[in-house]
């Protein structure tokens, strides 16, 4: 597959060129050049493989060859060692086999090693970079700004791999007190993750990151690349659950049309949605929750985009106010706006709305979600009760449960008053002494702070 800027469609690059250089040198993002349109066939014979054989099938047509079959098959597997239920809010799993009578899921991407959705990107990007690199002795420096769950990701996803370094930026006081412990506990003191604690907003660490880059010297120096949503390679795997996951669904209820919602900051998740959807996934329409960080909702509505800098809320990794992958979106529509709304239909949240909402569901059903989760499934209410008639009798409404519950354990207790338990890779975390090298917000700081880490005299 070819990639092409969003800014210059002349502008092109091979899978290992977008995958590592993150950005076009025009600055624009990269995009792949078509995207694969299976047949309902090819589809059915996709949704009867397990989830990492169904996303091998996939990447073949992302990546380059380099890569045979059988290196994406033991990718996908090596990558993919966790499940992904779809789940009722009883708690009851979905199961093709038997007949059902639910027609509302939770699709729960929070099962892997840093309990948010972030590792199903993170560690096809974090394998398929290293295949590349391989024997080829190149280093690579990855800087990350994160609001909590992609650095946990990131770091995670390449923890002691060669020739690699990843310094994640995170804002303080921005992140959940159990996030802030998994990003300074990886690996061991002189690992190759390294934490650092910007004594500013998330803007402040997204604004650094695009300083060092556009510093051509300091990027040459150190070969900087990027694991934000900006990498193709990070929105590329996210179509893969929504595919597969969309086949489960129709297996069980064929007839039925099928709403997913997600929980949205930088619209990276969408933008996969988006991609399965085109590919031939049966997804009938998106809805997209925000919090009050909500410029493409106000996009949706008057076909004006907006971005507007971000405010800190309860769902602390959607604060995104101008989204990284928007152009992703109008392009992956070619623009037609009229198209694009007849898909997606967004709604936003304050935090005081989230809150009454988590404690209502809880109450009612006995289902704890995390405060970006609780946004997802409050806005498929309000899509719900929009369309009615519709989505009662036809729909199967799917929200994408992005985080567990435990990562944000300390708003999580204080709405509910009531313990979450932490998973055993949270409590690890806790077991273990941080790191962190804490810096003010300037692109002096982390220069001095990077050469010192990767060049000690
Ligand atoms: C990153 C994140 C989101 C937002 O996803 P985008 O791809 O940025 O839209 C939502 N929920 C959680 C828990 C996240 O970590």
């Amino acid at each position: 597959m070819q990639y092409h800027s969003l800014k210059t469609n002349s502008v092109k690059a091979s899978f290992a060129d977008a995958l590592l250089a993150s950005l076009a040198p025009d600055g624009g993002l990269w995009m792949p050049d078509s995207l694969p349109n299976f047949t309902p066939e090819q589809t059915a014979q996709m949704g009867a493989m397990s989830f990492a054989d169904c996303a091998a099938k996939l990447a073949r047509y992302f990546v380059d060859d380099s890569f045979s079959d059988d290196d994406l098959r033991a990718l996908c597997r090596d990558a993919y060692d966790f499940p992904m239920p779809l789940v009722e809010s009883t708690g009851r799993v979905m199961d093709s086999a038997t007949p059902e009578i639910a027609s509302d899921y939770f699709l729960e991407l929070f099962h892997g090693p840093t309990l948010a959705f972030k590792d199903f990107a993170a560690r096809f990007m974090g394998r398929a970079a290293s295949h590349l690199m391989g024997k080829s002795g190149e280093t690579r420096t990855i800087l990350v700004a994160t609001s909590g769950d992609t650095g946990g990701a990131i770091g995670d996803a390449f923890l002691g791999q060669d020739g690699i370094n990843v310094f994640i930026l995170y804002p303080k006081g921005g992140v959940s007190k159990v996030q802030e412990q998994q990003l300074t506990t990886m690996g061991k003191k002189g690992c190759n993750i390294h934490a650092i604690c910007v004594d500013g907003t998330f803007d402040d660490c997204q604004a650094l990151v695009k300083a060092a880059f556009a510093d051509q010297a300091l990027s040459v120096k150190h070969h900087l690349m990027s694991a934000n949503s900006i990498n193709v390679g990070r929105v590329i795997p996210q179509s893969f659950y929504y595919f597969w996951s969309s086949l489960q669904i129709k297996a069980a209820h064929p007839g039925k049309r099928i709403v997913y919602s997600i929980p949205s900051g930088n619209l990276g998740n969408l933008t996969g949605g988006l991609i399965a959807r085109k590919m031939g996934a049966p997804i009938e329409r998106f809805v997209i929750g925000h919090n009050v960080n909500d410029p493409f909702v106000d996009y949706l509505k008057t076909g004006e985009y907006t971005p507007r800098p971000s405010q800190p809320t309860l769902s602390n990794a959607m604060d995104i106010g101008r989204p990284n992958n928007f152009p992703r979106i109008v392009d992956l529509f070619g623009g037609d706006f009229d198209a694009l709304s007849a898909v997606c239909w967004g709604a936003s949240f304050t935090d005081d709305e989230t809150e009454r909402y988590m404690r209502r569901y809880h109450a009612r059903t006995g289902y704890v979600m995390c405060p970006h989760t609780t946004v997802g499934q409050l806005a498929m209410d309000a899509f719900g009760n929009a369309f009615a008639d519709d989505v009662e009798t036809d729909f199967i409404k799917v929200t994408v449960a992005t985080a567990h519950p435990a990562k944000f354990a300390d708003s999580v207790e204080r709405i509910l008053r009531e313990d979450v338990p932490l998973p055993e890779p949270l409590a690890k975390a806790f077991r273990k002494k941080p790191r962190v090298h804490v810096m003010t917000p300037e692109l002096s700081s982390l220069a001095d702070y990077l050469s010192v880490t990767l060049d000690p005299k």
